[in-house]
């Protein structure tokens, strides 16, 4: 039994993490401070005798003693981590130091959760590991793709300097149950806006596109970067390579739900990515074969489900 540390694990990715490892038989510490995260999304482990909840905000250091750190404490949604920047960063950045030094002096072996962002609004597609990346430092989004990207510089010094055993993994659009329904993001806002009946809301002409991963192919993706030797760092893309424009992702929702809801159009975000799909043949060489299974139909039907019984 190992004992594990998952920072933001009471959020949407982290609460299926958790209940994840808990079956599999290990001792499991959930560590959020509650900003997006909810007890809701893991009230059935709650009582679990191996799962242990710790209120923390992991800007301040954190001492326990554990075997593995997944690091996935900083909000993911555009509107949440535009909500208070200075925040959002100190998040990304103290966050890396703290779980770092609690690594470099327990030897646990601590996965970042990167992001696709660090690829900014790509000019190479697919995006592949090596591209560099084309970011706004001072846009409405540096706070998250800078402090992302610093986090991966922090990660890399930690190791080369220090030997610490590090995973990077940069995770492109994931969605599923335990989304946030105000969360913001597109895949929950259309689904919430289709189940209600509201206006589903496009924005700019609809013609950018995404690739939608559904949460167990990503979950099965990180526990094997995890799980690789100790030489496989990263960073590895996770992601679902096939890609959509968001009018195509309205449409499913509609067909999907049945909803009569009609679609509007408004201002595009600024700095909002052109076009973003993951190369993810790294990931497959590395991680066994590893490659999503989850068709964009199913996994959306399996979360409109969710919401059905989630939405008062
Ligand atoms: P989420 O907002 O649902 O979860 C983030 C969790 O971190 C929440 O429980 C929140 O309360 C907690 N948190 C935030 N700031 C904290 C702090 N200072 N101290 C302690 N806890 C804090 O988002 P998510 O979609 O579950 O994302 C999880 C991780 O995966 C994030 O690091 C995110 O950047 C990364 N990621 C997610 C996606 C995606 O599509 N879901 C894509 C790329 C990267
Ligand atoms: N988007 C949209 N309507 C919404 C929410 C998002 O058209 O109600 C668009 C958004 O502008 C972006 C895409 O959908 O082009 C994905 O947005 P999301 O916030 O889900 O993720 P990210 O931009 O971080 O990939």
């Amino acid at each position: 039994m190992k004992k594990i540390l998952v920072t933001g694990g009471a959020g949407f990715v982290g609460s299926h993490l958790c209940k994840n490892l808990l079956k599999e038989g290990n001792e499991v510490i959930c560590l959020d401070n509650f900003f997006t995260g909810s007890k809701k999304n893991i009230v059935e482990i709650i009582n679990n005798s191996f799962f242990e909840l710790v209120r923390h905000d992991i800007t301040q250091p954190y001492f326990a003693e554990v075997d593995e750190i997944y690091n996935l404490a900083c909000p993911a949604s555009p509107i949440h981590y535009q909500y208070n920047p200075i925040k959002t960063i100190k998040t990304s950045v103290m966050g890396a130091i703290n779980v770092l030094g609690l690594s470099k002096r327990t030897n646990a072996k601590v996965l970042q959760a990167s992001t696709s962002e660090i690829y900014g609004d790509p000019q190479q597609h697919p995006q592949k590991e090596n591209y560099w990346g084309n970011v706004n430092p001072i846009g409405l989004r540096s706070c998250y793709d800078e402090g992302k990207r610093c986090a991966e510089t922090l990660f890399m010094d930690y190791h080369n300097q220090n030997n610490v055993k590090i995973k990077i993994v940069r995770i492109f659009n994931t969605y599923g149950p335990n989304m946030h329904p105000n969360d913001g993001r597109v895949v929950s806002n259309f689904i919430v806006q289709a189940l209600k009946g509201d206006n589903i809301t496009i924005y700019g002409d609809g013609k950018q596109t995404r690739s939608f991963q559904y949460i167990d192919d990503l979950i099965s993706g990180i526990k094997k970067t995890m799980s690789t030797n100790d030489e496989f760092i990263g960073p590895v893309n996770l992601g679902n390579p096939c890609e959509f424009t968001i009018i195509d992702l309205a449409n499913k929702v509609l067909d999907l739900t049945g909803s009569k809801s009609k679609i509007i159009f408004s201002k595009m975000p600024d700095d909002d990515p052109k076009q973003r799909k993951p190369d993810i043949s790294l990931a497959n060489k590395v991680l066994n074969g590893w490659e999503p299974k989850i068709e964009l139909d199913v996994g959306l039907l399996k979360t409109i489900e969710y919401f059905e019984k989630n939405l008062v």
